[in-house]
């Protein structure tokens, strides 16, 4: 069966078929080694979760996506995905244009990459193209001020399946299993969901909200439209939810029936989060795209971080998009929030009691769960909490939130075998 994604390309799957297979393969290759960012962007290139890409962006189409929001080929592209290296390792290891090399994460063979062009390419302009800004205050600048100083376009060949390790191994889908795990459910539309969150009751009225305006007009009796939950993966900085809790949260919600067994599913994807506001909602489209949904919500401050965009900067973006450049629909929302005159958690774009209004505020609900003091049902529904508290016994070393030491020892999200 062959599957569609972004641009109109099949789903390709760039992964070696057995592990004697591989040996061979890289057998006397140059080794590198490489980031987490870079092992987590192969896997996802391999898998097809980057359809069309199939590989590291060579110099042209880094440029034109910095300058046009496209590939060379015009298919919409927001964010550049480069292999960065430093060009002293390039010198010492002798590599050529048309060499292949072993990429190796943590002591492991990975991937293989041929190398098909070697370029440099300057960080500001990609600052100031993919980001808006060249602020070191910006977590997006930070991390592309560390890129090593010499880039590598070309394709990407897994050479070893990574293993993810309880509770992230019941979440990983690639794209091809979601679109057999679609069909297996009947689902004719899925909305996405995006999401580095414990959810509370802001977050699971975005979704009600999404999964009507994606249901449409079609019939209700037996219900063909499903919420895709993807979690993001990625590096975590201090404070955050661990990972453990967010994808575990979410699936309470689902257990504890908040959402129907038959619309609801919780998955995970790997990506190192650019903040990027609306240049980063269409990427998120597009990742979605591939992970064959059909809508894909979209909040306030999407993607955003601190005051670099308008909270409503990613739902704009969309109105310059090029008609039939995106299959997937965006679904804008504007805010949900407790009314205490309506009596209800209910909508900005309903209620009019603005001067009642008790938005929801993460950093409150933050802090009643540090605290671990249980807020009302209506704003963080009871399950959910203990899952919270639960979490940061198990996994969190205490904290739901990230500390140096969760950092320092936790588990590995997924680990690579000895080939
Ligand atoms: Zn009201």
């Amino acid at each position: 069966m062959k599957y569609i994604g972004h641009g109109g390309k099949e789903i390709v799957e760039r992964v070696v078929s057995s592990p004697s297979e591989a040996k061979k393969r890289i057998k006397g290759l140059k080794r590198v080694a490489v980031t987490g960012r870079i092992a987590r962007e192969c896997i996802n290139l391999a898998y097809g979760f980057f359809t069309p890409l199939e590989g590291f962006m060579n110099k042209e189409n880094v440029e034109s996506v910095c300058e046009k929001m496209s590939l060379t080929d015009g298919t919409l592209w927001s964010i550049p995905i480069v292999f960065d290296i430093e060009s002293k390792e390039i010198k010492e290891k002798g590599i050529k244009e048309g060499d292949t090399i072993l990429l190796v994460y943590r002591d492991k063979a990975l991937a293989t990459l041929e190398v098909e062009e070697i370029f440099s390419y300057d960080k500001v302009k990609m600052e100031q193209a993919v980001l808006g800004t060249a602020d070191e205050r910006h977590p997006g600048v930070r991390m592309l001020n560390k890129l090593k100083d010499t880039f590598i376009g070309g394709k990407i060949t897994l050479v070893n399946i990574p293993k993810f390790n309880p509770p992230f191994d019941r979440f990983w889908y690639t794209p091809i299993r979601l679109r057999e795990e679609y069909k297996k459910r009947g689902w004719k539309r899925i909305v996405a969901h995006q999401t580095r969150n414990v959810p509370h009751s802001g977050h699971e009225w975005l979704m009600k909200g999404a999964w009507f305006s994606a249901n449409g007009e079609l019939p209700v009796e037996r219900l063909q439209t499903g919420i895709l939950v993807n979690c993001i993966i990625g590096p975590k900085r201090i404070g955050d939810y661990i990972d453990e809790a967010i994808v575990l949260c979410h699936q309470k919600l689902h257990d504890a029936r908040y959402f129907r067994d038959d619309i609801h599913m919780v998955s995970i994807s790997l990506w190192d989060m650019r903040y990027a506001g609306p240049k980063e909602a269409i990427f998120h489209a597009i990742l979605r795209e591939n992970l064959g949904c059909t809508h894909h919500m979209f909040g306030r401050d999407h993607a955003g971080v601190g005051s670099f965009y308008d909270p409503y900067d990613a739902h704009r973006i969309f109105d310059q998009v090029p008609e039939g450049s995106l299959t997937i629909k965006p679904v804008r929302i504007l805010e949900w929030w407790y009314c205490p005159v309506c009596g209800e958690v209910t909508y900005s774009g309903l209620c009019g009691h603005s001067k009642e209004r008790q938005p929801f505020s993460g950093t409150m609900i933050r802090s009643m769960v540090q605290d671990k003091v249980r807020p009302t049902k209506l704003i963080f529904r009871p399950e959910v909490f203990d899952m919270v508290i639960e979490c940061a016994d198990k996994y969190g070393f205490g904290s739901p939130f990230c500390t140096e030491e969760y950092l320092a020892k936790r588990q590995p999200v997924f680990e690579l075998s000895e080939l």
